[in-house]
């Protein structure tokens, strides 16, 4: 072994030297800053990662140099310190130094009990994580003379070695072990997959020991001074008398509590003085490094010596607090308060959570399409749904997939499961829009809905009644009930969302089909609707029979009366969209209904139809069949239903400026914005424009006012974004629907996806499902050249999204960068995406 006497291999942690996250790691930093703020910090000396490195490759360095640094004959303690705490690192080893010598002046000093306990424990330690010696063999944990020699002894028989005396030699393997740990394959593949690099490096630091054991007051703890899970001010941790390291939270029984406290005795009680040195210390923490910290605390005969201090964990709610109230106290700015949150974990606050401390049992797995958690009795069809809910019970619906026949039964239940689906499938759309926890494409899962009961990948069958918990979050069904944490949509979440809004410079809308979604978009300071799907307005049961009739309609007398009966339905429906928003944008897409959607599939359905419509069971049997589509996504869908039945598009078109004339009559002027689907021709946005035109001179001439519109076009064929410079000739905003736009680039069914999606990101086809994540590559060249050749033909055109992708960060970045006006998602996803481009402004 080579010994290299190089002093550059440590550094003494003082105020002014020159220590850096970079090269010593967090925790070597953090000990200087404890240091700076005089705090009683023992001596400490940081080993830089080259130098652990270095080690780890056989070039030791001085170890009598650096036990020098600390006096004659020290204890100490080393620990690891990596560049991110997250990235963990090898346990802590107490103690170093101790031999047959130094335990018998620590009788002496200390006592036979305190001295027995330090070298026992220290022989175990190094037997087990340093010399890699059978755990069994040194368990002993009654600490007295024959123990001692008991645990040498087993040392010497399993090494052939004498255990060594020499504290140079302890110090030596040790930092050796740790070193030759943190480059270990196992190591290295756990902290890459925290998102660590390749060539993280690991600093040590070596402090000298802090006695918990001995004479008057002794014994270690730790304290933090606001809770974990809510982030509320409160003083947590444990203290425990005679002991070292973090004892206290393995031996919880007979650790103290801090506080005065009913449960137990407390350090407060037995130690006020201790105990306000501590929260002094806490208070100088918060203040001074900006953050809740825990610390790691050592009571030496009666005197307090900090060993430590980590940033505290946190659950989100935890986060959003803390960050909240140190803003509001001044201690960080707010754009900090901002940086500091990851806009996901908003989505847990808005939902039910599955509590990350409960047990799960996880019986089948899907794509996570709408967030939070719910648990329910498993049902099979909406009725049994609606059912459930008229008995005040909740329950969980499964379905191969959903249609709009379903709509009763998801608003009854408390989540939805699908063996089907992606996630722009109709069940993933509406769960987000109702905030209803929802997993689709769960492929494991084989539904018999002749017996009502589905069967998981392992066998387990689950029946009709049986209680499940689906997890929208990560995408998982669980059996059974679980624990759950409630929704926190508190103060802090509201003081963040109005800074992010503050700090945003790029819009959020929200898609908003229905008053309540309106409202929700409100309250989540949504800058207005992005985007209405009309067609959503008629999932209701009652109204979908009508929305049928007119699909149903075969001559031009019934398909006027159909559309008589939608116009005041619809003409209602925009008034209170526009009272709502009061002068927010509202944009009104015109009807887009796929007609796999709104027919019918089964023969209930279908006799159900035939009584709502007077008609003979064969009639609509045939007429389903008549209108059936061999690739519906792609059939008579959008502006191609404007085109060849224009009057439905004049129903919708009158009812919105009929809706315009009365909301402005009782507010502000109100500009609806109106937009056509699925658009792929100039010539479409023509024909559409002229008679929507028509629609509101004729409307200006019977009511005898003028308003404005402005009209809009859904870029989502590829061919729609290569042509929009002639058509947004005739188009003030253009608007990319991304669902549609990813579904077509791709080729790729976005109700089918999810059968195969997993696998094709697992083996890395896709770095991500592109329907969640927007595809930059692809799908954002087309929305590049969209832009430009849209703005080339018009300078102020309004670009937007409004797929899912609009309430996805990195989609957000992306349509930022690219200089779009604003994005649009779903209600719930409104506060994520706000923070999101919060974020991208700092
Ligand atoms: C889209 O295609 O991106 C879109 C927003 O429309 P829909 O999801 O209703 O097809
Ligand atoms: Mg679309």
């Amino acid at each position: 072994m080579q010994k290299h006497a190089d002093l550059s291999d440590f550094t003494v942690i003082t105020p002014t030297a020159d220590i850096a996250v970079a090269r010593h790691g967090g925790r070597a930093k953090c000990l200087q800053r404890l240091v700076r703020l005089e705090m009683p910090v023992p001596e400490t000396v940081a080993l830089s990662f080259d130098a652990v490195h270095r080690i780890a490759s056989g070039q030791m360095p001085d170890t009598a140099a650096i036990l020098s640094a600390f006096g004659p004959s020290p204890l100490v303690s080393i620990r690891p310190s990596s560049e991110d705490p997250d990235w963990g690192g090898p346990g802590a080893i107490l103690n170093i130094g101790m031999n047959d010598e130094r335990h018998a002046q620590l009788i002496e000093r200390l006592g036979q009990a305190a001295a027995d306990t330090i070298y026992l424990r220290f022989i175990q330690a190094f037997a087990i994580d340093v010399a890699r010696l059978d755990p069994d063999m040194f368990e002993e944990e009654v600490a007295n003379h024959e123990a001692i020699r008991a645990a040498l002894l087993a040392f010497e028989e399993e090494t052939d070695e004498a255990f060594p005396q020499d504290p140079g030699v302890q110090l030596g393997e040790t930092l050796r072990s740790m070193a030759r740990a943190w480059e270990g394959t196992t190591a290295r593949l756990l902290r890459q997959a925290k998102g660590a690099p390749a060539d993280a490096g690991l600093g040590l630091v070596v402090q000298e020991m802090a006695m918990g054991l001995g004479p008057a007051e002794s014994g270690s703890g730790v304290i933090q001074f606001a809770d974990s899970t809510t982030g509320l001010g409160q003083i947590t941790g444990r203290y425990l008398s005679q002991s070292q390291g973090r004892a206290a939270l393995s031996n919880g029984d007979e650790a103290l509590y801090l506080t005065l406290d009913e449960r137990g005795p407390s350090l407060e009680e037995r130690c006020p003085e201790l105990f306000k040195e501590l929260v002094k210390w806490g208070g100088v923490c918060r203040q001074r490094l900006r953050e809740e910290m825990e610390i790691e605390f050592t009571i030496e005969a009666g005197a307090l010596k900090v060993l430590d201090a980590v940033r505290i964990g946190r659950s989100s709610r935890a986060a959003v607090r803390i960050a909240v109230a140190l803003a509001e106290d001044w201690i960080i700015p707010r754009e900090e308060a901002i940086a500091r949150i990851d806009p996901r974990a908003l989505t847990e606050l808005l939902h039910c959570q599955v509590d990350p401390r409960g047990k799960r049992d996880v019986i089948a797995v899907g794509i996570a399409a709408s967030p939070g958690a719910a648990t329910g009795r498993v049902v099979f069809s909406s009725a049994a749904a609606q059912a459930s809910a008229a008995r005040g019970e909740a329950c969980v619906l499964v379905r191969r997939e959903t249609t709009p026949e379903d709509i009763r039964g998801m608003h009854a239940a408390a989540a939805v499961l699908t063996e089907r689906g992606g996630m722009t499938s109709h069940a993933a759309v509406i769960a987000r829009g109702l905030g209803l926890p929802c997993v689709v494409g769960v492929s494991d899962m084989t539904l018999n809905r002749r017996d009502k009961s589905f069967r998981t990948a392992d066998g387990r069958v689950f029946r009709e009644g049986d209680v499940i918990t689906v997890d929208g979050a990560v995408g998982e069904a669980l059996a059974g009930e679980v624990l759950m944490l409630e929704p926190a949509l508190d103060d802090a979440f509201r003081s963040l969302l109005s800074w992010a809004e503050e700090a945003c410079d790029i819009g959020i809308r929200a898609n908003a089909d229905t008053p309540a979604d309106a409202q929700m978009a409100r309250n989540f300071g949504a800058d207005g609707i992005g985007l209405c799907r009309t067609e959503h307005m008629f999932f209701e049961e009652d109204r979908l029979t009508v929305m049928r009739e007119m699909i149903f309609a075969n001559s031009a007398v019934d398909r006027e009366a159909a559309l008589d009966q939608l116009l005041p339905m619809q003409r209602m429906d925009f008034i209170r969209l526009f009272e709502i928003m009061q002068g927010l944008p509202v944009c009104i897409r015109l009807f887009d209904p796929p007609l796999h959607e709104f027919l019918p599939h089964s023969r209930d359905g279908m006799r159900e139809l035939a009584e709502a419509l007077d008609l003979p069971l064969s009639d609509v049997t045939r007429r389903v069949e008549a209108l059936s589509e061999f690739n519906p996504m792609l059939g008579m869908r959008g502006v191609r239903l404007g085109i060849t039945v224009p009057e439905i598009y004049d129903m919708q078109a009158r009812a919105i400026f009929e809706a315009t004339v009365e909301a402005s009559k009782r507010g502000d002027p109100v500009v609806p914005e109106i937009m056509i689907p699925l658009v792929s021709a100039k010539r479409e946005v023509e024909l559409v424009k002229a008679r929507v035109d028509a629609v509101a001179a004729a409307v200006r001439i019977e009511k005898g006012c003028d308003f404005d519109y402005r009209l809009g076009v859904m870029v989502e064929t590829p061919r729609a974004a290569l042509r929009a410079g002639e058509i947004t000739h005739h188009a003030a905003f253009l608007s990319f629907g991304t669902n549609d736009l990813t579904q077509m680039t791709y080729g790729l069914s976005r109700d089918d996806a999810g059968r195969f999606m997993g696998s094709y990101v697992q083996q890395e086809v896709y770095p991500e499902d592109p329907f969640h994540t927007l595809d930059v590559e692809g799908v954002g060249e087309l929305l590049l050249i969209g832009a430009e050749r849209g703005r080339a033909a018009r300078k102020d055109v309004v670009l937007s999204v409004c797929g899912e992708h609009g309430g996805n960060a990195e989609s957000i970045a992306f349509c930022r960068e690219a200089g779009f006006d604003y994005v649009s998602c779903s209600p719930f996803r409104v506060p994520v995406a706000r923070l999101a481009a919060a974020q991208l402004k700092l």
